[in-house]
């Protein structure tokens, strides 16, 4: 692997830098007390080209590179994870695998209007029953003539309350466990589908978290993406992908958490000097080097697989391990940097931890990144 950028993952990553620098990381503070970000971003995302990075450009997709999508998450990451949310669900668990899995007409359907921010995607896989164990998911499509009835109900849902699309997880047939699910393209405004917001989050507070419940939701059998009794595969794939996204993310959170704790060791004085100069707060900061450092590179060896076409799913369950941990090791050395005032609001620290805390839960957590690892390099599987 060249570690080498190009010219063209240079400049989107300094479009993105800039981007965050100027018109996300000055708002994130306020985004996160008023529990909302701007939902204007969507449209600047998209106009930017990063709600459509790696999706081939007929469908209205900014094509690129896995690294340059890398790139542009990272930074996204680094300004706040509620934004990046947002691209990482929208683009990379919605649109991406809509572009892998979809028929023409799904593509032309739901793609150009993903990628420009026109319209935004959430994925319907968790339920108040099953969480890492979404292969026993209890909602429920039934084949009704040309159509199928969905009743059930998903909770924990990015970008619930704002999609226009659900990409979502429901059970067509009798078979057990992972054979019976299939994925079905959910236009948000179907009637019977319901979205209550989730309040109280500890972070991510910017973003619209959501309960989905679906009462009677009749969609047409060309709503169904990928063939029938494949869901989980669909699901599958998207969270492979994804969790190089959260990673990404991850080296966003663990970088500012750098940034922020090298900022404020040059200028904090303690004893008469800098408390940069401390042997013991070096230490704190040393850590949070290496850990920005080894998470990147675990990221970006993911991205070199998937465009080389190469295996790359157990390298992102690897990276989301070991970035996720990480994002929240640093994130918390970064507060000891700070002292009591990395325990304010007034500074960025706490809000970099509270919005660090969940990529160790969601996109399978790192108790299931370690039984995914585990089952690959020793070919027994313990689910
Ligand atoms: C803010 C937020 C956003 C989210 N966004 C989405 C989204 O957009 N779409 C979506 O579908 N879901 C989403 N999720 C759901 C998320 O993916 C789940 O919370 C996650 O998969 C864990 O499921 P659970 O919460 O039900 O925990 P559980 O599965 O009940 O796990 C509880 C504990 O048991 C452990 N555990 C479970 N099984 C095993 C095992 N076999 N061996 C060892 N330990 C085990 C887990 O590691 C965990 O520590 C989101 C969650 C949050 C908090």
């Amino acid at each position: 692997m060249n570690l080498e950028l190009s010219a063209e993952q240079t400049a989107v990553r300094q479009l993105a830098r800039d981007f965050v620098d100027r018109e996300v990381a000055p708002h994130a503070a306020a985004w996160d007390r008023a529990e909302k970000v701007d939902r204007g971003i969507v449209k600047t995302l998209g106009d930017l080209g990063f709600l459509g990075l790696t999706v081939p450009e007929e469908y209205g997709g900014s094509g690129g590179d896995h690294l340059s999508y890398v790139l542009v998450t990272e930074e996204l990451g680094r300004g706040d994870s509620s934004v990046r949310g947002i691209v990482s669900v929208s683009l990379g668990l919605v649109a991406k695998t809509l572009a892998a899995w979809g028929d023409v007409h799904q593509k032309r359907q739901w793609l150009p209007r993903l990628t420009s921010g026109e319209a935004v995607g959430c994925f319907g896989l968790t339920e108040p029953g099953t969480g890492s164990d979404a292969a026993h998911l209890a909602t429920r499509a039934v084949r009704d003539g040309d159509a199928y009835v969905i009743n059930g109900a998903k909770t924990f849902i990015t970008n619930g309350t704002w999609a226009d699309v659900v990409l979502l997880f429901a059970r067509t047939g009798d078979a057990p466990g992972h054979r019976g699910i299939s994925a079905f393209l959910v236009p948000t405004d179907t009637p019977g589908l319901e979205r209550r917001e989730i309040h109280g989050k500890l972070g991510l507070r910017g973003q619209a978290t959501a309960e989905l419940v679906l009462d009677g939701v009749r969609v047409p059998a060309g709503a169904m993406l990928g063939p029938e009794g494949k869901g989980f595969s669909v699901a599958m794939s998207a969270l492979a992908k994804g969790r190089m996204s959260v990673a990404a993310g991850c080296v966003g959170i663990a970088q500012a958490a750098l940034d922020a704790a090298l900022g404020y060791a040059g200028q904090r004085e303690q004893f008469g000097k800098p408390i940069a100069g401390h042997q013991l707060v070096q230490e704190l900061i040393s850590d949070i080097a290496v850990d920005v450092e080894a998470a990147r590179l675990l990221t970006w060896r993911v991205a070199d697989l998937i465009d080389r076409g190469e295996p790359f799913t157990t390298a992102a369950s690897q990276a989301k391990l070991f970035a996720s941990e990480a994002a929240v090791r640093a994130a918390n050395n970064a507060l000891q940097v700070f002292g009591g005032y990395g325990y304010i609001d007034e500074y960025p620290v706490g809000k970099l931890l509270r919005d660090a805390r969940v990529m160790t839960l969601y996109e399978g957590t790192s108790q299931i990144q370690k039984l995914v690892i585990g089952r690959a390099l020793t070919g027994v599987s313990a689910f």
